[in-house]
């Protein structure tokens, strides 16, 4: 089999009510692009009727590929899978509801035509996405460009397109929790971006309740940054200096002032700041030692149940990304 110029990859996790929709799009784009173009379907054990939808759409069109995960891994390890398995000249992944409109790939082809290895999708406006959605990504992204050094495109999710040699040295971070994105900016090149407008989910739920939204901000910043270690240090520099003036005013009011008496509510305030103070650092060294611990036992970072159109291991590099080209 040839390499194909592109790849689409696309992350499927519970999404029976969107693929149905996905499918007349992809294969109206296909046409239009005319262009050798395989598509890898990554079903991250859904639950649902996806995986029986995909198996019926890949017996119909032999350049739909399936790679069926053993569960649900997340979205970051569905789209590892999914560059894994991807052979094209060119990497696109995108999500399956149709935020991120197949059309804008035409414009980001044009661009890596251009020499550029990475174009990503900006989002100028987010249609139809909750209040709260669009502020906490807002802050999110500003936070997190405050304490990471490299530069992470603000306002971009994983809608890119990468080169084969990006998709290469991806290949090679082999870290455990990964905020996929940001090892996109790290890996460097060429990178530019295409704007687009970011439609409402076409049907179903978002995938990611607060609760994942959480646990991933947590795993980019600290993929990315030590800088909350490098805080709690701070901080406890801080309590250290406050703690001497206070023993110094303790001892004064004792031994000057005689009022030691009606010092309870300062000492009730003083215990209770330092132990929350203490238990939240203790928190965030418990994130990294977690991660380490995590990255040491070196799992797979997921298992392939099946395949469909495509060949069980994943793809072999014959390129050295490090050699200049
Ligand atoms: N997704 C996945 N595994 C998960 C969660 C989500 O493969 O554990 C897929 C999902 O099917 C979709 C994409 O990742 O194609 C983005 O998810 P979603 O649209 O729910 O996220 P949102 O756009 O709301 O941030
Ligand atoms: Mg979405």
């Amino acid at each position: 089999m040839g390499r194909p110029t592109l790849s689409l990859v696309i992350p499927v996790y519970n999404e029976e009510v969107v693929l149905p929709l996905l499918h007349p799009r992809l294969q109206d784009f296909l046409t239009r692009l005319a262009l050798p173009v395989e598509v890898i379907f990554v079903n991250d054990g859904s639950k649902d009727r996806s995986l029986e939808l995909l198996r019926l759409l890949a017996a119909e069109d032999p350049r739909y590929r399936v790679v069926s995960l053993a569960r649900n891994f997340g979205h970051q390890a569905a789209i590892t899978a999914g560059l894994d398995y991807a052979r094209g000249e060119a990497v696109v992944v995108m999500d399956a509801d149709l935020q991120d409109p197949p059309e804008v790939v035409v414009d980001m082809v044009a661009k890596w035509k251009e020499g550029y290895d990475v174009v990503y999708g900006r989002r100028r406006l987010r249609e139809a996405e909750t209040f709260f959605k669009l502020l906490s990504a807002r802050i999110f992204y500003r936070v997190f460009a405050a304490m990471v050094p490299i530069t992470v495109p603000l306002d971009a999710g994983d809608f890119r397109l990468m080169s084969r040699r990006v998709v290469i040295a991806l290949r090679a971070l082999k870290e455990t929790h990964r905020f996929v994105r940001g090892m996109v900016a790290w890996v460097g090149f060429r990178q530019t971006a295409v704007l687009y407008d970011r439609q409402g989910r076409a049907a179903g739920q978002t995938k990611y309740p607060l609760r994942r939204m959480v646990r991933f901000a947590i795993d980019g910043i600290t993929s990315f940054s030590i800088q909350p270690l490098r805080f709690s240090s701070y901080l406890g520099i801080f309590i250290s200096v406050a703690s001497i003036a206070v023993a110094c005013w303790a001892v004064i009011a004792h031994f000057l002032l005689k009022t030691t008496v009606p010092g309870w509510t300062a000492e009730i305030v003083m215990i209770s700041l330092l132990a929350a103070a203490q238990l939240l650092m203790i928190g965030v060294l418990g994130e990294y030692v977690g991660r380490i611990y995590e990255q040491v036992k070196a799992r797979p970072l997921y298992l392939v149940d099946d395949v469909i159109n495509t060949e069980r291991a994943p793809e072999q590099d014959d390129l050295d990304p490090t050699e200049p080209n």
